[in-house]
């Protein structure tokens, strides 16, 4: 990768995660609902007001997917503010603009790599990234791209699955490795997406080797939230 060539592994990853997502897409928010049985509408409002995200404020929704966040800022930001959508993948935007137009949100929808942001230096006072991170090939090269957009001031906020409390482990792993694929076969008929969710969740950096990728990236004054026992961290670090 030094002079910029993903090697197979990379590539193989970046065409598993696209196809994982866009087959997962039309039925996302059920999934997502019924996986977090409702739980990650709450950390997701929990996300908005840790953010100090005023009106005025432009934010980018990194990973945004359908388009949750996006829809939370939108109405912290007000008429004066802004707030970008993105995504790498067509099908799971295309659900999140849609949805968006349909609240009568003025939120653009832009296709692109977190991993190379087409925004300027020092434009947002906050980016977002939510199950997203963990996705990227490149998480190192993410989060650069992350801090590099905000301004001076600004926060990044990382809403991802994390690991849970040890005494809680056997329970979550019987639940990911067996409920979940089978609630992706019934609800999706698709239960080799959820597989991959699982073990994604399962290879993410845990609360502190995040923190850490965030001070390596720039980040000052980083610090985590651990939501649920730890199923998930919301971890927020500042550009100075
Ligand atoms: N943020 C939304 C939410 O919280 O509901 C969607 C999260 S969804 C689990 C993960 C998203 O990450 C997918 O829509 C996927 O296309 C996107 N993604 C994966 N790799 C990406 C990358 N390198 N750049 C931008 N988005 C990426």
């Amino acid at each position: 990768t030094h002079f910029g060539f993903q090697t197979v592994d990379e590539r193989e990853k970046a065409r598993k995660v696209g196809e994982v997502f866009h087959s997962v897409a039309r039925k996302y928010d059920l999934m997502n609902d019924v996986m977090s049985a409702g739980l990650h509408r709450a950390w997701k409002r929990f996300t908005v007001e840790v953010s100090g995200v005023r009106p005025g404020d432009r934010v980018l929704d990194v990973a945004g997917g359908s388009g949750d966040l996006s829809r939370l800022f939108s109405n912290k930001v007000g008429q004066s503010g802004q707030v970008i959508l993105t995504d790498i993948n067509a099908s799971m935007l295309a659900v999140g603009r849609d949805r968006l137009i349909d609240d009568g949100k003025a939120v653009p929808a832009l296709q692109c790599d977190a991993e190379q942001l087409p925004f300027p230096d020092e434009h947002f006072d906050c980016v977002i990234v939510a199950f997203g991170l963990r996705n990227m090939t490149h998480k190192d090269k993410a989060l650069t791209e992350m801090q590099r957009v905000l301004k001076p001031g600004g926060r990044l906020l990382v809403l991802e699955f994390s690991q849970v409390w040890k005494p809680l482990a056997p329970i979550y792993d019987a639940y990911s490795f067996k409920l979940l694929p089978l609630m992706g076969k019934l609800l999706a008929n698709d239960a080799d997406s959820y597989r991959y969710l699982a073990e994604s969740i399962r290879m993410h950096p845990d609360q502190e080797t995040l923190k850490q990728m965030m001070l390596d990236a720039g980040l000052s004054k980083v610090d985590y939230y651990n939501l649920a026992a730890g199923v998930v961290a919301l971890h927020k670090g500042w550009k100075t």
